[in-house]
């Protein structure tokens, strides 16, 4: 639903090899590819489609030492596909082992950008030999639970600037899907790092947080016996009288949170029940590692004292964060409150935000919104982590229902699962830092770069579109349309080189000019004069639109790739002497060069030197006009535009 920004001055995506495949052959080799025009990235996971064009690449353009070494890199990277453990019959869901390997091999390859940490422990590794031992393969000694921290540790920012992100799964147990589409999740974001404009600033300016399996006891279980159908944790304390298999004991750890615990309306006091709540608020181990994880992450001063007497105030649009909870199945997004059917005091935000990650892939796919007084609010679930962490810890807060079964499909969870939940996720972690305001402004839907082809010889124009609408994702199949996507978008504007979070005057900017509307979307566009301070190579450019209210949308970039004006001295005077002033070059009509210093209020007038052929080009030919345009291209040098 979100096109990635691509820009045509983008490279396309490159083979990554990875480190070890590096070693495997001589760093000369490697330079051979950077000299050929390959972007080959070290220490990056290897993705075998694109390790195949460069092949194909190489096939044209290289000679055979270097295909040889494509080579012996792809059979590796092949086997490294496999090297991960799977789910019984689920060729496409890693299981815990294999979750786990990949999480530390990740970490292994992404240095900078990927850190793990042994968060708490489980049931099991605390009570060892707790469990009942005639159910089949119950995992005695328990296991670490691991949080995974992807971010720019290069960064110039510090970790108490950068937005927070929490996404959690395979809370329960048996819902498998859940811990695979987080990691593909943060795959896509180590692996787009260096290649993606978006993820590049997303790491620079967020820390995306993952805990990929919070109940590995119960995902254990349910892996040694799909039958089980395990849903819960392995504490077994108020379980004995429960008549397994139909009724297990454990706890549910999304009813033990310590907010709204309790209610039996919400959740059940039976310790046989699914949805047992446990002995006390926050009494599991796999829960209090969460808690305090989340603790650590998001900013305290949104902590609330008195949660439970705080349901109706406002967090507000100041809020910054995000917690994600993925569960399986049934195309699901809930948001605050889960305990109650009552709306949140920022249900305008939260609904909006819900919406938009409810937006699928296809429309015929867009999920329903499980949330308070709406038609498919199920029913009341308290004390689970959603109403948490928005409730106690004050982040805008969200849980996913993805797919169409516990025991997902390959083919559903690849074409469909993955299709529509990605995008919902990247929305997310560009609206981590305000996402109560942004998910109340336009969205950029797609951002286009094309560079003049004229640039490198005369032109050093760019010309930029955008597509912006306010309503278009929060609008969804089957609901009514919302109040927040009303209104009309009143601009975009392009910022060079800064994010629009850092800018306070810094840097270029540009407003782009409204073109068309058509059926709630918005064209806008540029064409943009690189001032000569802009130094040819690779820049991005963020995109940000407003709407008649005032609510600015999520950020969305592209790489501008500025091309090298060939010989731009002999454009100069022999002094070296520019025009200050702005310039309009009639390139693409029959309009003719101009200068107008009026108009920008510039404290200097043209030199003298350029006047003579401003005339000239007044009164002159189409040709002399092209031909002298590349002065005045030059002559904008120094100007803010
Ligand atoms: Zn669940």
């Amino acid at each position: 639903m979100w096109e990635d920004s691509v820009g045509p001055g983008a490279r396309q995506p490159i083979c990554a090899l990875t480190a070890a495949h590096i070693d495997d052959f001589d760093r000369s080799e490697l330079m051979k590819f950077k000299d050929a025009g390959l972007d080959v990235m070290e220490s990056k996971p290897c993705n075998i489609p694109r390790l195949f064009k460069v092949v194909d690449d190489m096939f044209k353009s290289l000679q055979l030492p270097a295909i040889a070494c494509a080579l012996v890199a792809l059979s590796s990277a092949a086997a490294q596909s496999d090297e991960y453990t799977k789910i019984d019959n689920h060729p496409c869901l890693r299981d815990y082992n294999g979750i786990t390997k990949s999480m530390f091999d990740l970490a292994d390859a992404n240095p900078t950008l990927a850190t793990v940490t042994d968060i708490g422990d489980t049931y099991l590794k605390l009570h060892p030999g707790s469990a009942i031992t005639e159910m089949s393969d119950i995992p005695e000694d328990g296991f670490d639970i691991w949080g995974f921290n992807v971010t720019n540790s290069d960064s110039s920012h510090t970790s108490d600037e950068k937005a927070k992100v929490l996404i959690i799964s395979g809370v329960h147990s048996r819902e498998y899907a859940t811990s695979e589409l987080n990691m593909r999740f943060a795959e896509k974001l180590l692996d787009g790092f260096g290649d993606n404009s978006d993820i590049n600033w997303i790491l620079n300016h967020t820390e995306v947080h993952f805990i990929f399996t919070a109940n590995p006891d119960g995902r254990y279980m349910a892996e040694s016996d799909v039958e089980l159908w395990w849903r819960k944790n392995a504490n077994f304390e108020n379980g004995s009288t429960c008549d397994h298999p139909e009724d297990n004991p454990g706890v549910d750890m999304n009813r033990n949170y310590p907010f709204a615990w309790g209610r039996e309306d919400g959740a059940s006091a039976d310790p046989c029940m699914d949805d047992f709540f446990g002995s006390a608020p926050g009494s599991e181990p796999e829960v209090q590692a969460v808690i305090a994880y989340a603790k650590s992450i998001f900013p305290e001063h949104q902590f609330l004292d008195d949660p439970e007497n705080s349901i109706d105030m406002e967090r507000g649009e100041n809020t910054t964060g995000v917690f994600i909870d993925i569960h399986s199945s049934g195309r699901m997004i809930y948001y605050p409150w889960g305990f109650v059917d009552q709306i949140a005091p920022d249900d305008d935000a939260l609904q909006a935000f819900g919406r938009k990650l409810a937006k699928a892939d296809d429309p015929s796919r867009d999920h329903v919104l499980w949330a308070p007084e709406q038609p498919d609010f199920m029913y009341p679930a308290s004390g689970d982590a959603t109403d948490y962490m928005y409730g106690a810890l004050g982040v805008a807060s969200f849980g996913f229902e993805i797919g169409q079964n516990f025991d997902e499909d390959c083919p559903v969870f690849e074409d469909e699962v993955v299709a529509d939940n990605i995008p919902a996720l990247m929305y997310a972690v560009k609206a981590a830092s305000l996402p109560l305001f942004y998910s109340q402004g336009p969205d950029i839907l797609s951002l286009s770069v094309h560079v003049d082809e004229e640039y490198e010889e005369s032109s050093n124009e760019i010309h930029i579109s955008v597509k912006a609408s306010d309503s278009e994702l929060v609008n969804i199949e089957n609901y009514p349309t919302f109040h927040t996507g009303d209104q009309a978008v009143n601009g975009v504007t392009l910022f060079l080189d800064v994010h629009p979070e850092n800018h306070n005057g810094a840097g270029h900017t540009w407003e782009l000019a409204f073109v068309d509307t058509k059926d709630g979307i918005d064209t806008f566009g540029k064409v943009v004069r690189m001032p000569s301070d802009v130094s040819p190579g690779r820049h991005i450019v963020y995109a940000q639109a407003v709407d008649s209210d005032g609510y600015l949308g999520p950020v969305t970039s592209s790489w501008i790739d500025v091309p090298e004006i060939t010989n731009p001295n002999q454009l100069l005077d022999g002094d070296g002497m520019i025009n200050p002033c702005e310039v309009t070059i009639g390139r693409s009509s029959n309009s003719p060069l101009t200068v107008d210093c009026d108009k920008i209020g510039k404290q200097e007038e043209p030199r003298k030197e350029i006047k003579p052929l401003i005339e000239e080009i007044d009164n002159g030919t189409r040709s002399k006009a092209l031909s002298l345009a590349s002065l005045a291209a030059t002559a904008i040098v120094g100007l803010v535009l």
